[in-house]
């Protein structure tokens, strides 16, 4: 069957630099796929290749189509959303107006609404905070703007750099419940980045862990929460 995202020797490089060397991935429709690795081992990078924010190469097909070659915005309209590290929400806009901007590529502005209100029953603290400036949110509320907004372009894949980074445990819990809630409800995929391996491996079902830009395991997430090297460099076990 085909999957949803099929990616083959995928490369990137920074001015002439190569840092991905060629990655093979596979993300089935519905399920929530992780990619780890240590600081620098290149996960962002395989983010933004996938929406050819990057000098890449190699294939990527979505839905079986290849896209390795489209513009940015065409990938984005195609159904595959980018929440990035830092978040990226305008920090001098409201949190409604941000998740507006999310939407900015519909026409179809009666379902944009019913959209927001989607968003809204996932996230009720953004509803009540519609008004509020997103640069007075906290790092939590603001992480979830972030995939608010990513999810008013009703995305069939979701990339997601990071959603843990500076937040406290029991948000981060939280966000990631609703992220399985999401899944479960749209039946969207999810590729998770993480640095932390132990809750990524939670939530996923499958995980990829890259070292310098390669491969080095994949695998169902409670195989590869069980490998003796996972354990002991990325579980503190
Ligand atoms: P982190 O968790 O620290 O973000 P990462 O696994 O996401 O790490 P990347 O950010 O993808 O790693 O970085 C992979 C490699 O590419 C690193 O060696 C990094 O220094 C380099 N790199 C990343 N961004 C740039 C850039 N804009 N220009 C040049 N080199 C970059």
């Amino acid at each position: 069957m085909t999957a949803l995202l099929e990616v083959n020797n995928l490369c990137a490089s920074y001015r002439g630099n190569r840092v991905l060397h060629g990655l093979d991935l596979r993300i089935e429709t519905a399920s929530i796929v992780t990619l780890l690795g240590a600081n620098g081992a290149g996960k962002t990078t395989t983010l933004r290749a996938l929406c050819h924010m990057v000098d890449s190469a190699g294939e990527v097909r979505f839905n079986g189509e290849n896209i390795s070659r489209l513009p940015t915005e065409k990938i984005v309209r195609l159904g595959i959303a980018h929440v990035p590290d830092g978040r990226g929400t305008f920090t001098g806009l409201s949190a409604e107006e941000n998740l507006q901007l999310g939407s900015y590529v519909r026409k179809d502005k009666a379902e944009v609404a019913l959209d927001r209100e989607r968003v809204y029953a996932y996230f009720p603290r953004l509803k009540e905070r519609r008004k509020q400036q997103a640069g007075t949110l906290s790092g939590g509320e603001q992480q979830m703007l972030a995939i608010g907004r990513a999810l008013m372009l009703r995305p069939k894949l979701l990339l997601l750099d990071e959603p843990s980074f500076g937040l406290a445990p029991l948000v981060v819990q939280e966000i990631f419940e609703i992220m399985r809630l999401i899944r479960e409800k749209e039946g969207m995929s999810i590729l998770l980045v993480e640095q932390n391996a132990a809750i990524a491996l939670e939530l996923a079902d499958y995980a990829y862990l890259i070292e310098t830009g390669r491969l080095v395991l994949s695998g169902e997430s409670g195989e590869v929460k069980r490998n003796d090297a996972v354990r002991r460099s990325y579980l503190g076990e």
